[in-house]
Parts: structure tokens; sequence; C-alpha cells
């Protein structure tokens, strides 16, 4: 009974594996080449002043249509683009179009808008890609201070003195540095402490029940303040009611960028929305 149950769980274990990396097989396949095929595209979130109520900058969130498997959403791809190691292509693809969109926003509106960039852990291993960045920032022209790259901590975790000494270097090039998801990993705190930043994203999951849970709302008004107190600006991430929005403005968060305002959008209409917004 028991070996028989055994070998059944055994070989439902290896049907659902098999399914998976089936899956994950063929997104990577298709993944390569997708960067020549012109099958990504950046959509832009915009970050709004909660005080204001302006548009003060932009999240770039990459799309992928392929024509085999449809949308891939990035939740299922950046893993596997991360692990193949084809996101350092995709990410430098992602930083190119990010500055070349902010470069044109900027000059059309004459404001000085920012951008803010996801960077996955094996990016740091990019060896060229600050400098990457550092050239196209001055061939736009764009201040170091309008670019804001977000890492989550996973990147820190492993400790390594490479990925150390590029937050070292990009501090010191005057771009931002942001923590992505803050409040869902394990030991944000002591990174906060160890590394130069300058902006703190709290997690769509702490805002999602902000106005109904007490605890929520307190630890949100808690890192709001502690953010302050350490120099930092705080962004809510997944703001999707007008209620959350209000309450967020009484714990004196910084910014907001949520369905509410606006979803990601592809870079046209993020200018329309800007213009008509100003
Ligand atoms: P993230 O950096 O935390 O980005 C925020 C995610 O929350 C985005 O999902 C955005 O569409 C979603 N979101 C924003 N407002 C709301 C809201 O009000 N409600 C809800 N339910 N969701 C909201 P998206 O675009 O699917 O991206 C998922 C994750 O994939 C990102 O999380 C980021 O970790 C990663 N990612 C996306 N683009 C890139 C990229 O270019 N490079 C890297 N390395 N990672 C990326
Ligand atoms: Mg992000
Ligand atoms: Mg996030
Ligand atoms: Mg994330």
């Amino acid at each position: 009974q028991a070996k028989a149950l055994g070998r059944n769980t055994y070989s439902f274990f290896t049907k659902e594996m098999n399914i998976i990396m089936q899956r994950r097989f063929e997104i990577e396949g298709q993944m390569r080449g997708a960067l020549e095929r012109n099958e990504f595209e950046l959509y832009y979130q915009p970050q709004v002043d909660v005080k204001k109520g302006h548009i003060i900058g932009a999240e770039a969130l990459l799309r992928w249509n392929n024509p085999v498997l449809g949308n891939v959403t990035p939740e299922e791809f950046i893993p596997i683009a991360e692990n193949s190691g084809l996101i350092v292509p995709i990410g430098r693809f992602v930083i190119k179009q990010a500055l070349w969109f902010l470069h044109l926003w900027q000059n059309t509106e004459q404001k000085k808008y920012t951008m803010a960039v996801n960077l996955s852990p094996r990016q740091f291993r990019d060896t060229e890609l600050l400098n990457f960045i550092k050239n196209i920032l001055k061939d736009k022209q764009i201040d170091t201070d309008s670019l804001e790259l977000e890492i989550t901590e996973g990147v820190l975790m492993t400790g390594q003195s490479f990925i150390h000494d590029a937050i070292v270097e990009i501090n010191a090039l005057g771009i931002k540095l942001s923590m992505d998801d803050f409040g869902t990993g394990y030991s944000s705190l002591s990174y906060l402490r160890q590394y130069p930043f300058d902006v703190l994203k709290i997690d769509r999951s702490f805002i999602n029940c902000i106005t109904e849970n007490k605890p929520d709302c307190d630890l949100v008004k808690a890192t709001i303040a502690m953010s302050h107190s350490l120099g930092l600006k705080v962004v809510a991430e997944g703001v999707e009611t007008k209620e959350q929005l209000l309450l967020l403005n009484d714990l004196n968060c910084d910014f907001v960028q949520g369905y509410y305002f606006s979803k990601p959008l592809p870079a046209k209409q993020l200018l329309e929305l800007s213009a008509a917004h100003k």
C-alpha cells in the first residue's frame, strides 16, 4: 500500500515537473531571438506626488508578446531570463529604451521627470553595464539623478563584493537607488543601514488592505516614518482606490503608483496622459 502510494506520488510529481520544465524550456527557446524580432516593448507606469497630485516620473515595465506563446508576464519570463543569462542583453535593451523615452518626455514638457528601471541580480555581473548607462546619460544629456535603479533585497543577499562596489559607483554617479518590494523579504532593515538608498517602495501586498486592516496600516505608517527619518522618499505600490490614496496622504507618503491613477502604458499613451495632466 505504502509502496504503491509512494510510486503514485512520485509519478505525479514528475508529471507536474515535466510540464513546468517543458514550459520553461519553451519560454527560454522563444526568448532567444526575441530581441532581434522586436518582441519586447516597454510600458510606463506613472508615479504621482501625493500632496501636489503631479506626475513626477514613471517606472519602466517590460512586456513581451511572442507569436507562439502570446503575451508572457514578466513574473514568468524575468526569472527565466535571469537564470539563462538572457537578462543581460534584455536588461540593456530596457535601459536604452527607458532612457530614450525619458529624454523625449523631459524635452517635450521641459520637466525633470524621473525614470525608474528594475535591475535583477544577474545584471550586476555585466561588468560594462554602468559604463553603458553612463554613456547613454551623457549622450542624451540626461541628469544622472533622473534615473532611478530599483533593486530588491535579492540583489544584496549574496553579499558579493562586486555588487557592493557597483552600488557604491551608482551612488557616486548620482544615480538614485531604490529598494523595491519592501517588506516582502527577510532583512531589509539592515540593508537600509548598509546601502545608500534614496527611495523605498512599499510592496503592494501591504497597501492592499491598509484601509481595512489596522496592523497593515500601522506597519505602513511606521515604515514611512522610519524612511523619512533615514532621509528616504517613499513610494506606495499598487494603490487602487481613492480611500487608499487619502489614507496614504494622511500617513505622509510621498509618492504613489498604481491602477487608481494609471496602469502601465505604452510610451505614446503616457505622453498623452502626462500632457493632459499638466
Ligand atoms: P515590480 O518592479 O514590483 O513592478 C510593479 C508591478 O506591480 C508591475 O507588474 C505593475 O504592473 C504592478 N502594479 C502596479 N500597480 C498595480 C496595482 O494597482 N494593482 C496591481 N494588482 N498591480 C499593480 P508587472 O509589470 O507585471 O511586473 C512584475 C515584476 O516583473 C516587476 O515587479 C519586476 O520585478 C519585474 N519586471 C518587470 N519589468 C522588468 C524589467 O525590465 N527588468 C527586470 N529585471 N524586472 C522587471
Ligand atoms: Mg519595480
Ligand atoms: Mg515592486
Ligand atoms: Mg518585484
